[in-house]
């Protein structure tokens, strides 16, 4: 088995970039992808780390409503809870207060009490070591560049290599590969960029866990949020602004002008037909290259914040946000599409790194029941032996 990575390292792009928040599972509609992998891979991520020595905390989250429009969300969210069979309730502004101190909520809050933070990147880097033990090839430094299909040969920048079946989780680059192996095509990655900012001490003293906004259900972002990291630290963000490059961290860094255009074409074409409210959020989102913005989206979930206590930080992540071709939408739940000995892994957005687990299990089972089906159908259409 090898496995194959363009960087010179692990954790470069979104794994290495997130928020380090492992959800419990309670946005997700019961009939999602999301809903069957996220607890459960919230829970094996957090086994694996604990029998590893990795930082993790089970800091909780409160969820609350930033206006009265918001509120019915917040009771939408406790019943999908629920449907998920995900611990969450309701409490009071005044419950709120003693679970987070700095939080502040119209009408009631909801209380996660599971979900927990990890640094992904020893997570990662552990992984990694885990998988060269087991015998498995950590091919660094290798760029898939084509792949055909008939011939089972993939080229990278290094070599060629042929494969028996092959598990394209390529992230922000993963509808490319998949388009070149004729899948996927209904769907097209629109990178959204998630910038940060931290809040300094002594105001990050005062919180505890994570406070979050309770979002838009049409949008599969979760909104600039407060969260204390593993290491004490508060981060806020992220933003989820439009980027035009797959790995556009920085100005005009990763920008290739082919690839901008259709970027820009489509979320033209997205903004004219307006749905899930995308006008709104790219709006909304774009403001917020401006600190004031940042400042009022966070007073939002923490008004005694001030201006002067939220500092600057480079970290910034791309969100692998696929735009599906015929609605012209945003995709919210994870995709799983196979081709011809392949399985693609596409729109791995958030909570991709809490189902991780769950999901390479579940990919895993499918590509063995399907062996299992191919060698039973090969063995009945033999017929019995003699
Ligand atoms: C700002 C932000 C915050 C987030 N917060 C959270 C969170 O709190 N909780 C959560 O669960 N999820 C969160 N997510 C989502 C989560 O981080 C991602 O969904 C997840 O990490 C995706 O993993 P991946 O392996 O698909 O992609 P990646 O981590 O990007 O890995 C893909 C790998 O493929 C490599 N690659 C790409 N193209 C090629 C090629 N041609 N040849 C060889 N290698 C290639 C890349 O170098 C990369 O290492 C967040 C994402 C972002 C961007």
């Amino acid at each position: 088995m090898t496995v194959l990575e363009k960087e010179g390292g692990v954790g470069y792009h979104s794994s290495g970039r997130n928020s380090g928040v492992l959800h419990a599972g309670i946005y997700y509609g019961s009939d999602t992808l999301k809903a069957r992998v996220c607890s459960q891979g919230s829970r094996m991520m957090q086994a694996y780390a604990e029998e590893r020595n990795i930082p993790v905390r089970r800091s909780g989250k409160v969820i609350v409503a930033t206006s009265s429009a918001t509120v019915p969300q917040i009771d939408a969210l406790l019943q999908r809870a629920r449907a998920n069979g995900i611990r969450a309730e309701r409490i009071s502004p005044e419950e709120l207060l003693r679970i987070e101190p700095c939080a502040a909520t119209r009408s009631y809050a909801l209380h996660s009490p599971d979900t927990a933070v990890i640094d992904s990147r020893p997570v990662l880097r552990e992984l990694e070591e885990e998988l060269k033990r087991l015998g498995v090839t950590v091919r660094l430094d290798s760029q898939v560049v084509s792949v055909a299909v008939n011939r089972q040969v993939v080229s990278t920048n290094q070599k060629e290599l042929s494969y028996g079946f092959l598990i394209n989780a390529a992230g922000l680059h993963a509808d490319r590969i998949a388009h070149q192996m004729g899948s996927g095509l209904r769907y097209d990655i629109l990178p959204f960029k998630g910038l940060y900012r931290r809040l300094l001490e002594p105001a990050s003293r005062r919180f505890r866990g994570s406070i979050y906004p309770a979002p838009d259900p049409s949008l599969p972002f979760l909104g600039v949020h407060i969260t204390t990291g593993v290491y004490g630290e508060v981060l806020v963000g992220p933003t989820a602004i439009p980027a035009f490059g797959r790995e556009n961290y920085r100005w005009v860094e990763g920008v290739h002008a082919t690839e901008a255009i259709r970027m820009l074409r489509t979320l033209a074409v997205m903004l004219g037909h307006n749905r899930q409210g995308l006008r709104r959020l790219v709006l909304e989102e774009a403001r917020r290259y401006r600190k004031g913005a940042f400042v009022r989206a966070v007073r939002k979930l923490a008004p005694s914040v001030s201006a002067s206590d939220i500092g600057p930080i480079t970290k910034v992540g791309l969100r692998a946000q696929l735009v599906d071709r015929h609605s012209m939408s945003l995709v919210m739940d994870f995709v799983l599409e196979e081709g011809p000995a392949s399985l693609h892994v596409l729109n791995a957005i958030s909570p991709a790194f809490t189902s991780s687990f769950a999901l390479a299990q579940m990919i895993v089972d499918r590509i063995q029941k399907k062996r299992l089906t191919r060698s039973i159908d090969r063995a009945s259409s033999t017929g019995p032996p003699p």
